[in-house]
């Protein structure tokens, strides 16, 4: 068996925590024992001391520290936010343990709901000038109480003196099992709590691999990230951890969002800020929130504290004394952000890399190429600066030397910068002037690759780029240099003989120059030649010639820019290998007319199918979940048997809705829920909730008729969740039933006015192959704004999604070309596919 010893701080606090510990290293070691050693520390002994008054010394843990590299201890138990940021040499944490409760949180005599709620001018303890500076922000008038001591004590002097209230953190009173006598639990995004509050450090000391091996079992890697992310706003702050900072960090996924503040002793000047990005680098996250606070004012605050001038000024007993020294932090703030130079891929928006895209959305500013898909900024931050660089002749253009300025500009404030590229980054995308530059500027950066336009163009029209019968080597070509406007390396002699397979990339403009230097050095005018222009897109077109011929061809079909040009034997393609262009709805442009999210969604699915989808919003969804009908309905749902969903965005509604009041999927722990639709039933499951009861059909009747052939719903009490729009049959039919029915609208649709003057000219000019209607209310919307002699007088078609949709078209008067026959969005473009392919497909 084998016997380790832990160092602990004194105090049954110290001691719960530790053995917390312990109780997790035995379940996982059963044969190892634990012994502890109980230390006092400076912080024990010194109670007189305010903690204000304190560095980022190690007050609590340094003698732990001793102990521990003297060898009398194997590993040591930390409340980590009390370990200074500088690790001492020879140890290192091992393993954080346990962050459930991270959280401030307030005990007061008289039951309180809110920090509102306490008395004018009540007298509050707390130990911290964090604390005390966001209470006083908060709460002006309280009097603040230096209170020094271990949890049982400070509790003490809540109930024996006149205190009105004390601030403790979460952690302590949970593991002390004190939880009942917590009155407020902070909101940890409001009121900030410590670095790494409630997440326990565990310390070992390098050369005791054993040790390490032990304790590393109980380490909880997610922890470790907030952890990390947090602590670092003190280190890029060069700050302890009794100074007026809180940081915190919580974790979705692979994201994490961290809220940061600091402020002065007074809490006159607190500032917040808040970033999200990857887990993986949330060191970096850290840093950058702390810059962000030092540059909004950080850097005058501290300065102030350090000279002493953050003193108090107000006179009220018990104000915090500001003579705290916070670390030496002469030039700090050499800030020096980060720069990626990122493949966009080349056009379809979801060919770019996952790192690339995750990328995006960490992005402080986003410099972009014309050739990158606009939509992939959809992905960004909302407060992402974007800037937009188009390299071509004309206004609003960009030289290099000017994209290259505000590249090093970004990055040297401090920012995380992407810039966007279209295809792959260095695939004559210049950047090795970027890279070149940032290097020499000493900035870091980071080259994410992309699929450059030559890859997916061939691979998006069936053209083999290798291939071990006739194409064993590719060249990839700039056309720039074609004319001989430039200077060029190209050898015309070696390209008219490459025995392989020739791409030019920005060749459109020289191909009467291309194609006249390959003739003239001997390439045989039947060489096949491919031209693939907006390859990956909706758009993609693809033209084929013989080299003798390909000049004309192309200026009789119009080609235009961004386009390659592929010769060789390869270019000749395979008919069936053109997968792309074949598929179904290739070519047509169809017009979703849904609201914003809808439309998104649908245009996806178009999309899939290989056609061009064009946005028309024709309404907006606003939640009406601030009525007061909503709140009481929130506060009845128990008294319900069913509750009924119509829609996924009313899901969506419904769950926003409640996460701001802190409430999440439990409120339906008693109920029966239904779905109108299988797409509801998933988004409800998004959310953690398996509906009872999804129906096969897809009216709000059948709907109906289906749930009471499945449950008795006489006398039972049933509620919606649904849009203001909804028809009544679904009420009627449950209320036939002898349900007693609720109908509470959580959302409506607001018409929202799109180009309609652009459409009705691209439907006038044909360029319009379908017209698609979701629900009555797009109906509606749609020809509120569209003219009806347009729609009717051209040709393109119109596809309704069922019967009440069709009836409001009907009614106005609109021909039907095709119904769905199940009445889904993919059960419309299955129709739409069905009509295409019924006239060939052309
Ligand atoms: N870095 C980019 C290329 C930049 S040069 C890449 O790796 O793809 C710009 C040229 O790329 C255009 O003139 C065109 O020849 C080609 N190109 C980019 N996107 C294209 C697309 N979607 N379809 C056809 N050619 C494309």
């Amino acid at each position: 068996m084998e016997v380790l010893t832990v160092a602990t701080r004194r105090g049954e606090l110290a001691i719960a925590q530790t053995q917390a510990v312990i109780a997790a290293l035995k379940a996982k070691h059963p044969d190892v024992e634990v012994r502890i050693r109980e230390i006092a520390t400076t912080g024990d002994k010194d109670r007189r001391t305010a903690l204000w008054d304190l560095k980022d010394t190690g007050f609590f843990t340094s003698q732990l520290e001793d102990a521990l590299l003297a060898g009398e201890a194997d590993f040591a138990v930390h409340s980590f936010k009390d370990l200074p940021t500088h690790e001492r040499e020879g140890l290192a944490v091992t393993a954080i343990y346990d962050r459930q409760w991270p959280q401030d949180c307030l005990l007061a005599k008289e039951l309180v709901g809110s920090l509102d709620e306490l008395r004018k001018s009540a007298k509050v303890g707390t130990s911290s000038l964090r604390r005390a500076a966001q209470l006083r922000h908060l709460r002006p008038d309280l009097e603040l109480v230096p209170l020094r001591g271990n949890v049982q004590t400070r509790i003490r002097k809540l109930q024996t003196t006149d205190l009105d209230a004390i601030i403790l953190a979460r952690a302590g009173l949970e593991r002390l099992g004190l939880a009942q006598m917590i009155s407020i639990v902070f909101d940890p995004r409001q009121f900030i709590p410590a670095p790494a509050q409630g997440a326990l450090a565990i310390q070992t000391r390098s050369g005791a691999p054993q040790t390490v091996e032990i304790v590393r079992t109980i380490d909880d890697e997610s922890a470790r990230a907030l952890v990390l992310a947090e602590r670092q706003v003190l280190v890029t702050m060069k700050c302890g951890c009794h100074a007026p900072v809180g940081a915190y960090a919580e974790r979705r996924g692979d994201a994490m969002e961290i809220h940061a503040f600091i402020s002065d002793v007074e809490g006159r000047n607190v500032i917040r800020r808040q970033a999200k990005g990857l887990v993986s680098e949330a060191r970096q996250l850290g840093e950058r929130v702390a810059l962000e606070l030092l540059d909004a004012g950080g850097r005058e605050i501290l300065r102030d504290l350090e000279r002493g001038q953050g003193k108090s000024d107000s006179g009220r007993a018990g104000a915090p004394s500001a003579s705290v020294e916070i670390g030496g932090h002469s030039p700090l703030y050499a800030t020096k952000g980060m720069a990626y130079l990122v493949g966009a891929g080349p056009g379809r928006v979801d060919l770019i890399t996952v790192r690339g895209a995750e990328l995006i959305k960490i992005a402080d500013c986003i410099i972009v190429d014309k050739l990158a898909n606009p939509a992939l900024l959809d992905l960004a931050r909302r407060d992402a600066e974007i800037i937009h660089v188009p390299k071509r002749v004309g206004p609003g253009s960009f030289t290099q030397d000017q994209v290259n300025r505000i590249l090093i500009e970004k990055a040297l404030a401090g920012k995380t910068v992407v810039r966007l590229k279209g295809g792959d980054p260095c695939i004559f995308g210049r950047c090795t002037e970027e890279a070149a530059l940032l290097n020499e500027a000493g900035i870091d950066f980071e080259i994410v690759p992309g699929i450059t336009a030559a890859i997916a163009a061939a691979e998006y029209t069936g053209i083999m780029l290798t291939d071990r019968r006739y194409s064993s080597q590719v060249a990839f070509i700039t056309g720039r240099e074609a004319d001989g406007k430039e200077e060029t390396n190209i050898d015309w002699s070696v390209l008219a003989h490459f025995p392989g397979t020739l791409v030019f990339y920005m060749g459109i403009g020289a191909l009467p120059a291309i194609a006249g230097q390959l003739a003239a050095n001997g390439m045989s005018a039947d060489t096949p030649v491919a031209l693939v222009a907006n390859a990956t897109l909706p758009t993609q077109r693809v033209v084929r010639a013989p080299l003798g011929q390909i000049v004309e061809t192309c200026s009789r079909e119009q080609i235009e820019p961004p386009a390659l040009i592929i010769v060789g034997a390869a270019a000749q393609g395979d008919a069936g290998l053109d997968w792309f262009m074949r598929k179904p709805l290739f070519g047509r442009t169809i017009v979703v007319t849904r609201d914003a999210v809808g439309n998104a969604e649908m245009a996806q699915k178009i999309i899939a199918r290989g056609g061009n989808p064009l946005e028309f919003a024709t309404m907006v969804l606003e939640p009406l979940t601030n009525r007061n009908e909503f709140f009481q309905v929130l506060t009845e749902l128990t008294g319900y048997h069913w509750v009924i969903f119509t829609s996924p965005n009313g899901v969506d509604m419904f769950f926003d809705a409640i996460g701001g009041f802190g409430k999440d999927a439990r409120v339906f722990a008693s109920v029966c829920l239904a779905t109108l639709g299988a797409k509801t039933a998933e988004r409800l499951a998004r959310y953690g909730i398996k509906a009872d009861f999804v129906p096969t059909v897809f009216t709000g009747r059948d709907l109906g008729l289906q749930l009471m052939s499945y449950a008795n719903l006489h006398d039972k009490r049933i509620l919606l969740l649904r849009s203001e729009l909804a028809s009544d049959e679904l009420v009627e039919v449950l209320k036939q039933g002898g349900a007693e029915v609720r109908d509470v609208s959580i959302y409506t649709a607001v018409p929202y006015r799109g180009d309609a003057a652009g459409l009705e000219e691209q439907i006038q000019q044909g360029r319009i192959h379908w017209l698609t209607f979701a629900s009555p209310s797009a109906v509606r919307g749609f020809f509120e704004q569209v003219r009806l002699d347009v729609v009717n007088g051209n040709s393109a078609k119109i596809a309704s999604i069922g019967p009440v949709t069709s009836k409001e078209l009907t009614g106005l008067g609109v021909r039907i070309d095709v119904e769905a026959a199940v009445h889904t969005v993919d059960g419309m473009l299955d129709a739409i596919e069905t009509a295409e392919r019924g006239k060939g497909g052309s």
